[in-house]
């Protein structure tokens, strides 16, 4: 094999790569930071399932609770957020298929993928803490404490 079939091989295989379908479930601050870091990479064939059209910098919450920052502050629209050259499909993700590499989203469609991210965060359970005397109930409770007497402290 020549140097230039050789090179011609790579170049193609590098290209191939590059040109992987990769679909990540989520579009928050994981999902958002994983496209970035595939498109700084060179990868061309990216998308992000994201039913909202507001993203919320959940950290900044803290300092919402804590009276530091407005809530309005930690909202984005989804269009500012989406890395450039990213495909943002506007659709929840209702199941996984990984045998047949796919998704079904809540329309009924399904998106295919070589590779997968999920990236679909946590659902938080605020009314755990309407039940008394669990463990989880006193750690928020705690919390609760600090950031009250944070705020009484500015
Ligand atoms: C009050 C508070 C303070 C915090 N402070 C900090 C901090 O200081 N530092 C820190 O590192 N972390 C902090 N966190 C944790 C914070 O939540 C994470 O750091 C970060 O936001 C998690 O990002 P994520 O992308 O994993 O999840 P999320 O930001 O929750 O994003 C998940 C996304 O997935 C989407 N999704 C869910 N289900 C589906 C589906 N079926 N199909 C398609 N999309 C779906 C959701 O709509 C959502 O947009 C804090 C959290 C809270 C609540």
């Amino acid at each position: 094999m020549s140097m230039g079939s050789a090179c011609a091989d790579e170049n193609k295989s590098k290209k191939d790569k590059m040109s992987n379908k990769i679909v990540i479930v989520g579009g928050g601050t994981a999902g958002i930071g994983v496209a970035a870091m595939l498109r700084n990479e060179g990868m061309v064939n990216v998308s992000i399932v994201e039913p909202k059209k507001v993203h919320y910098y959940q950290p900044l919450w803290t300092l919402v609770g804590g009276g530091v920052k407005d809530n309005a502050e930690s909202a984005k629209p989804m269009t500012d957020i989406v890395p450039s050259g990213v495909n943002w499909v506007q659709k929840a993700v209702n199941a996984f298929d990984t045998a047949n590499n796919q998704v079904t989203l809540d329309d009924g469609s399904s998106l295919s993928y070589d590779y997968l991210v999920v990236a679909a965060g946590i659902q938080i359970d605020w009314y755990v803490c309407l039940k008394p005397h669990t463990k989880k109930c006193s750690l928020l409770m705690y919390y609760c404490i600090i950031m009250c007497l944070a705020r009484s402290q500015s």
